[in-house]
């Protein structure tokens, strides 16, 4: 099945742009890559479905700036993305491999100067990307015009029909010259958007990658149970056990997230919040900062499910299970990205525990249930054997809290005893370990499931493994983004 992966320049991408992605370490297509380039080149209509994080920004965007003639002073291509933040992402992009083509790029995105915008439209930009509330506003006062676009992005095409519609999106391609080439692509393409595309495009090539496996291989799932009341506390022991470079905490309510994220920075974890209804400036500067390492938790609404695209991001966390499996396959996405290994964790109560068993079987993979026991992750069953276990040597010991380690390291059976990590950085909080126990105790790989080991703060010597057989040996020393 699998056909040799070309190269960029055999896929019909030009000189000034391979030599562009080498520089950014990108020199093997990848299968979506390798696919939609060429239709996409001939002006041919897409429709493009390959999971999370393999490349579908550079699958559009290459070819359509091979295709925008730069002598021509005049708006060629527009990509549509759901959120300010993706749409940002992908100005970056358009930039970043646009100046070698002497392509000028262009955000038109909400929350932002309108003003800034429409002054810098009068340049004519050859590429603009933009969301939708604020293209819908520069279009309808005439600031925009679309007569000369000839190819039109859908990014997350599906959240795009999601937020306004089928009529929102077509008063949107309006405008644009009638033989306009089409471009949907997401990690999710349902029949019923699939419908609605096909309707506004003609004779669209299909690619799709894998679409009935909506999740990436390499990104392990898992779920921790506890009561409602030490979801924190339990947040609290997964980031320290897995002890990530950098990790999204996901929340379904913008309202309490303020709450989550004072009760985070109390126990000394480093979070700040992305949510829709903050101003740009703070979302743009968090999320900048965020990629940059200066903190370590971003918890975030849905609004920052879809396309981001951030280093070393190697822990989801779903604090509050996702509303679908849809949303979930977005979300655990963040992860996992371009054959790197991620991790996927939801935090739920006893009585949500059947929507991990809802999500598994819809989306084919198993999310499996963890227990937490004396700092160590382990399956259910186990850690309730070495908690009845321990309960008979100490009755005061009791079964309180799935996720709670017990006031003093359990007697452990063939088991290597735990060393304190002297490495986890947040070995100065441990007076504010509500249980007073061994919150930092080293995990052991001991256990059948247990999750992966901590890495101590260095990074992963073997992050490469697993990854797709075309990635291997490609990786640059640098990281590409
Ligand atoms: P998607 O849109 O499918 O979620 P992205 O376009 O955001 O994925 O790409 C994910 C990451 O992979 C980005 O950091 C991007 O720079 C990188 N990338 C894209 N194409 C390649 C490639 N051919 N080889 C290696 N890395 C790539
Ligand atoms: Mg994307």
């Amino acid at each position: 099945m699998t056909k040799e992966i070309e190269q960029f320049a055999q896929l019909g991408i030009g000189e000034a742009l391979t030599a562009a992605l080498l520089e950014y370490g990108i020199e093997t297509p990848s299968p979506i890559q390798a696919e939609a380039i060429p239709p996409i080149l001939e002006g041919r209509d897409v429709l493009a479905q390959s999971q999370t994080g393999t490349g579908k920004t550079l699958c559009y965007l290459l070819p359509l700036l091979e295709r925008i003639d730069p002598e021509k002073k005049e708006t060629q291509v527009l990509v549509i993305a759901p959120t300010q933040e993706l749409a940002m992402q992908i100005v970056r992009e358009g930039e970043k491999y646009g100046a070698a083509l002497g392509i000028g790029t262009i955000g038109l995105i909400g929350g932002a100067s309108a003003a800034r915008q429409i002054e810098k439209l009068r340049q004519r930009p050859h590429l603009a990307v933009g969301t939708p509330g604020r293209l819908r506003e520069l279009l309808s006062t005439r600031k925009l015009k679309l007569h000369e676009v000839r190819t039109i992005v859908l990014d997350e095409a599906d959240q795009i029909f999601q937020m306004g519609g089928a009529d929102d999106v077509r008063s949107l391609l309006k405008g644009a010259l009638r033989d306009r080439q089409l471009v949907f692509l997401s990690a999710t393409l349902g029949p019923d958007v699939r419908g609605l595309a096909q309707r506004e495009m003609r004779d669209p090539v299909d690619v799709g990658i894998e679409p009935e496996q909506k999740l990436v291989k390499l990104t392990q799932h898992l779920y921790f149970e506890c009561q409602q009341r030490d979801r924190i506390d339990t947040l609290r022991r997964v980031v320290r056990h897995y002890n990530p470079e950098r990790a999204i905490v996901f929340v379904n309510q913008a309202d309490t997230i303020a709450e989550v994220e004072a009760k985070l920075n109390h126990l000394g974890l480093e979070a700040r919040t992305l949510y829709g209804d903050s101003d740009k400036v703070t979302r743009a500067t968090v999320l900048s900062q965020f990629r940059s390492g200066k903190f370590r938790l971003l918890v975030a609404t849905d609004v920052a499910a879809r396309g981001l695209d951030i280093p070393g991001l190697e822990l989801v966390v779903h604090l509050d299970p996702a509303t679908d499996s849809e949303h979930y396959v977005h979300r655990a996405g963040r992860t996992g990205r371009m054959g790197r290994k991620g991790l996927s964790v939801s935090i739920v109560t006893d009585r949500q525990a059947f929507i991990m068993r809802r999500f598994s079987r819809e989306l084919g993979t198993e999310i499996q249930e963890r227990a937490m026991y004396d700092g160590v992750v382990l399956d259910p069953a186990e850690a309730d054997e070495r908690r009845s276990r321990r309960t008979s040597k100490s009755p005061s010991a009791g079964r309180s809290d799935s996720a709670k380690a017990p006031a003093k390291p359990a007697a452990r059976s063939g088991a290597a005893p735990s060393a304190r990590s002297a490495e986890t950085p947040l070995d100065g909080a441990e007076r504010q370990g509500a249980d007073g126990g061994p919150a930092a105790v080293r995990p052991k790989p001991a256990a059948k499931p247990a999750g992966r080991g901590p890495k101590g703060g260095k990074k992963q010597p073997n992050k490469d493994k697993g990854a797709p057989k075309w990635l291997k040996d490609k990786r640059s020393p640098q990281d590409p983004s």
